[in-house]
């Protein structure tokens, strides 16, 4: 049976924002791998979550990886990660048809700082920065409620889909080949690779391996010597000395060939930074691991590092951005759909990015991790909202968090950057969080009469504090 190849035209916004990421001078392209392994991980999540109330899910593919491949010859590399995979319909949905949200936001950012594709991943629609290296990039994939489905496109305004009978099964999960362009073949040598690894997904908490072909030594059989009837025959002949001669000179049935062998070596070999003292840890350190797991293109400016002892036990980074994401208040005022950015892991394993639980409302720019001793591995989300553990480590993130905008005040050009980023987060705290009014009141700061210009150390005359009519409970 020939296998139907359908072809689908890209969403006109796509299509815009593709001709954007090939014709923009652009010199960073390896964000499309970074942005690639992300979408490796993201993949990985969802499948480990689910598979916590389906274990299931796993049989087809039961190790959690994702795994390099470049090959010289056909000038391609696949990244490939045995993740939850995508349905026809999600590859027809999320990778052509449908623009996200962030696809004109993205295009905006561009036009106004042309050096910045990087950012890419910030507004939802990284997976095309793979057009930065590749002239044509074939999406195998298989999730566990639909077929394998191929996806191709060469961009240029379509992309294809067809149903995958050839194509060797990959259980669960996606392989992206990158067929790439004349002048990226960088993307192809393992030193370039390891590099790029280590500086953006050193700490994605899957293992990423890149695959080697290495040539070994090992005996093979010498076919070239004669079969046992071959030797009688031979011995018989006056061919008796010439096989004589030539089991002296090789041995006897074997002899020493060059055969190529493929292995995997694990690139990705640091433990999660929270697990390390904060004074073993460089700001340097702080700030890749910053960038690599929650995606970020800069540095943030502050973080927090600390653990909680005693009848509770987690340890947590959390990070202050430099800036605020795009859509801060349109997930905020959009009830269901708000994303905490504050990841929940249970003993070193991730467990959701999606429990709102973690942080209040205003406190949603913070970005970090908490790790927790106490949780069950297998908690469902309905549990997980009446947890009085999660409720203790909420109010343990808010109390750090206060500290460490109180730390940012002594450093009036940072503290300036973070007013002006979050000083609506803060004054919604006022109003909804009655337990932090005070603090955050404190940090607020307002142009008085007396001020002459606004002092963004810490000013006693320019406080409003909670009694004024602005900050009235509610
Ligand atoms: P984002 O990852 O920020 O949502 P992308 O443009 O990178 O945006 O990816 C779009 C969507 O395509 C993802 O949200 C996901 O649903 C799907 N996707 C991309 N890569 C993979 C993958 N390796 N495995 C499963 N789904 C993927």
């Amino acid at each position: 049976m020939v296998e139907e190849r359908e072809t689908f035209a890209f969403q006109a916004e796509i299509n815009q924002l593709l001709s954007l990421i090939i014709n923009t001078f652009y010199s960073n392209k390896e964000v499309a791998i970074r942005e690639l392994i992300s979408n490796a991980s993201d993949a990985l999540d969802k499948v480990r979550f689910q598979a916590l109330t389906d274990p299931k899910i796993l049989e087809p593919q039961p190790e959690l990886f994702i795994r390099l491949i470049p090959d010289k010859e056909a000038k391609t590399l696949t990244i490939w990660d045995s993740g939850i995979g995508m349905t026809k319909a999600d590859m027809v949905n999320s990778l052509g048809t449908i623009a996200r949200s962030g696809t004109k936001a993205f295009m905006e950012a561009l036009s106004s700082a042309a050096e910045n594709i990087s950012m890419i991943g910030q507004f939802g629609v990284g997976f095309y920065s793979a057009f930065l290296i590749a002239d044509s990039v074939i999406v195998t994939s298989k999730h566990p409620d639909d077929e394998q489905y191929v996806w191709e496109s060469q961009a240029g305004g379509t992309f294809t889909i067809k149903g995958d009978t050839i194509g060797e099964p990959l259980g669960r999960g996606t392989k992206v080949t990158l067929h790439l362009k004349e002048d990226q073949l960088e993307f192809l040598e393992e030193r370039r690779l390891k590099d790029l690894v280590k500086r953006h997904s050193e700490f994605i908490t899957y293992p990423i391996y890149l695959r080697k072909v290495v040539e070994e030594e090992q005996e093979v059989d010498n076919e070239e010597l004669p079969t046992e009837e071959g030797v009688e025959e031979m011995l018989l002949s006056a061919d008796a000395l010439k096989l004589a001669r030539r089991i002296a000179a090789e041995g006897p049935a074997k002899r020493k060939e060059k055969v190529k062998k493929e292995t995997w070596e694990l690139v990705n070999k640091n433990k999660p930074l929270w697990l390390r003292a904060p004074e073993e840890i460089s700001k340097e350190e702080y700030e890749a691991f910053y960038k690599s797991p929650t995606n970020g293109w800069e540095e943030p400016l502050a973080w927090k590092h600390f653990a909680v002892e005693g009848q509770l036990e987690f340890r947590s980074i959390l990070f202050v951005p430099k800036r605020a994401p795009f859509d801060m208040f349109e997930s905020y005022r959009t009830a269901g759909k708000r994303k905490s950015s504050v990841k929940l892991y249970v003993r070193r394993v991730f467990i959701t990015d999606d429990c709102d639980e973690l942080c209040p409302d205003w406190l949603q720019f913070i970005k970090g991790f908490v790790d927790s001793e106490d949780l069950p591995l297998n908690i469902s989300r309905e549990v997980l909202q009446q947890s009085r553990i999660l409720c203790v480590i909420r109010k343990h993130i808010v109390k750090k968090s206060l500290e460490l905008f109180e730390e940012l005040t002594a450093e009036p050009d940072k503290y300036r950057t973070f007013y002006q980023a979050f000083s609506k987060n803060q004054k919604l705290g006022v109003l909804e969080d009655s337990a932090s009014r005070p603090k955050l009141a404190d940090l607020l700061r307002f142009y008085s009469t007396k001020s002459g210009g606004l002092n963004w150390a810490d000013d006693k005359r320019l406080r409003y504090m909670a009694s004024a009519s602005l900050l009235a409970p509610c």
